[in-house]
């Protein structure tokens, strides 16, 4: 916080409570449960939640829920999980805007008494055509001057189940001919025999958001109801309820920017279409951009929250570089996770002068962090390398293992390759090497040093592992926008299955959802459902290289 804040609402809030505007601030999240939230909604949860806590205040998490036929409890569930799994706690318990419904119905009755809502009957194509645009007004229905006793006889037939889907709506009167298409005589009810998964088939009738969403605000004394700029053009709305039920409190509608990320694309709309075609496995999909993906790819809450803090809260949507996000997760997971070795194409390597009975080596689990511990890593005479770091030849650039030179074992000794074994094909089965005595720690006495270091595991006591390597879902930087259907810039190599990698035992035996280094290869979490201590499932998080510049 402070002068140089980058969130104006910080700004706005902290004068609110200097000028005893108010005197504790109140937020909510408030999705509807109609997916798994995204890294869009992660940013509005860090603002909402994030301004609630550096101020003293109160967050809510309530579910609006007005759109029956597009949710459902897996929502509900997954949503309250995302949110305490970035680290949030909401006031009270969860709320639902469809308990406010019984509430909500009687204002629409003190409209209709106040003579401010009528019961209209033109079909949706007429009221279309109606409502003008934006640069003819619109006319007045012919229901619009119905009695208060017709409207109401009407509204509580509607309420009763009398009418079908789409016969006919409540509205607001308030002006057809108003600038902002919004004030155009607004629909407050519509018909939708639809079962809802909180109130069953006690309503005929739904609230529009419209309707709702301020005067859940003021029942539950919201003090800043923060949301996106598109509902910029509807507060004018937001307010005139308020001023015009006898609601209980005065809650005040702010606009932020949506945050974008590059190579993402976040609609639940869309997010939905890559699970219903099965371009992915599931909402939680580490290649998904929604919350639950970001877990299973083993981002953390910490690198997350700090990227929402990163970008900002402003008064303009904007897209964000993704690499920046990857920037936060791969310091984070710098700082933060432990080291491991993982082989992931083996190459056995025999070391010809190593007895079996070897002790292990001790190897810190993190190389600046003492306090994380040390691991023991086997070691004998049969070790795996990555195919990759091994050639018969290779010019001066290659800083691995070459026939006749010297590398260093990561964490251990140097070793000199001195011959190879081929099979009857000609490719090459193992690599045969000498290990140089008296080099673990220390160069080589003869003053030959080696030429680079890899890693390696041992062969009788590494365990065989499933490696997930992912990459971006989307090729193209803007798959949302443009002309062209953001199904045609999938990438087809966003993932790739490696079987048979070779694994460290401690790393084996870590719990789901621990995260490594994998030394050289980069970031990678035991996958929260499929990992076995004794079937040993990683999914890659990130990549070692940072190609983000601030
Ligand atoms: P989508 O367009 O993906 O369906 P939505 O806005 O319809 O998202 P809601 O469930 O209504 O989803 O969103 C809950 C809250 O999260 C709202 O206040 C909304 O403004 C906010 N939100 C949604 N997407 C973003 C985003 N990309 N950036 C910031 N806030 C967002
Ligand atoms: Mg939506
Ligand atoms: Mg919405």
């Amino acid at each position: 916080s402070g002068t140089t804040s980058n969130n104006f609402l910080r700004t706005l809030i902290a004068e609110d409570l200097r000028s005893q505007k108010v005197t504790q601030i109140v937020t909510r999240f408030p999705p509807e449960p109609n997916g798994y939230l995204h890294i869009g909604h992660a940013k509005s949860i860090s603002v909402n939640f994030g301004l609630a806590e550096e101020f003293g205040g109160i967050c809510r998490l309530r579910f609006d829920d007005t759109n029956p036929e597009k949710e459902s409890q897996e929502f509900i569930e997954s949503i309250q999980a995302d949110v305490a799994w970035l680290g949030y706690r909401w006031e009270g318990p969860v709320r639902f805007a469809s308990s406010y419904f019984d509430t909500l119905y009687g204002w629409a009755e003190h409209l209709v008494e106040q003579g401010k809502a009528y019961v209209d009957d033109l079909s949706a194509d007429q009221a279309r055509e109606y409502r003008g645009n934006l640069t003819e007004p619109g006319r007045n229905s012919p229901y619009r001057d119905r009695s208060v006793d017709e409207n109401l006889d009407l509204l509580r037939r509607m309420r009763a189940g009398e009418f079908a889907d789409g016969e006919r709506v409540l509205r607001a009167k308030i002006d057809m001919a108003h600038p902002n298409m919004n004030l155009r005589d607004p629909i407050l009810y519509r018909i939708r025999k639809a079962h809802h998964h909180q109130t069953g088939d006690a309503w005929p009738i739904y609230p529009t958001y419209d309707f709702a969403h301020g005067q859940e605000d003021a029942i539950e004394g919201v003090t800043h109801s923060i949301c996106t700029l598109e509902f910029e053009d509807h507060r004018p709305l937001y307010d005139w309820f308020i001023a015009n039920l006898p609601v209980e409190s005065q809650p005040r509608q702010y606009e932020f920017g949506r945050l974008n990320t590059s190579y993402t694309v976040t609609s639940k709309r869309k997010l939905k279409q890559l699970v219903d075609e099965g371009v992915v496995d599931s909402w939680d999909d580490p290649r998904m951009p929604t919350v639950a993906g970001m877990r299973r790819r083993g981002y953390t809450p910490a690198a997350i929250r700090h990227f929402c803090e990163m970008v900002g809260t402003s008064r303009s949507d904007g897209v964000v570089d993704v690499a920046m996000l990857e920037h936060a997760i791969r310091d984070d997971l710098n700082q933060h996770a432990p080291r491991a070795m993982c082989v992931l194409n083996p190459l056995k390597l025999i070391l010809r002068n190593v007895s079996d009975e070897h002790p292990p080596i001790v190897a810190p689990a993190h190389p600046s962090k003492p306090e994380l511990g040390e691991r023991a890593l086997p070691f004998s005479g049969e070790l795996f390398i990555d195919a990759e770091d091994f050639r018969e030849e290779a010019n001066k650039k290659f800083k691995r293992l070459v026939l006749g030179k010297r590398v260093r074992l990561r964490n251990a000794y140097v070793i000199e390759a001195v011959d190879v074994q081929k099979d009857a094909a000609g490719e090459i089965v193992a690599v045969v090497a000498d290990l140089i005595e008296g080099t673990l720690g220390n160069d080589p006495e003869d003053g030959i040093k080696p030429k680079g270091v890899i890693h390696w595991v041992e062969a009788s006591s590494a365990v065989p592992a499933t490696v997930r390597l992912y990459d971006r879902l989307f090729t193209d930087p803007a798959p949302d926008r443009g002309g062209a259907d953001f199904m045609s810039f999938l990438n087809p190599q966003a993932l790739r299955v490696v079987e048979g990698a070779l694994l460290e035992p401690g790393a084996a035996a870590a719990a789901p959802e621990t995260r490594f280094q994998f030394e050289r290869e980069g970031y990678f979490v035991a996958d929260r459902f499929d990992h076995r201590e004794d079937a040993p499932v990683f999914n890659q998080t990130i990549g070692l290289r940072d190609v983000w510049a601030a």
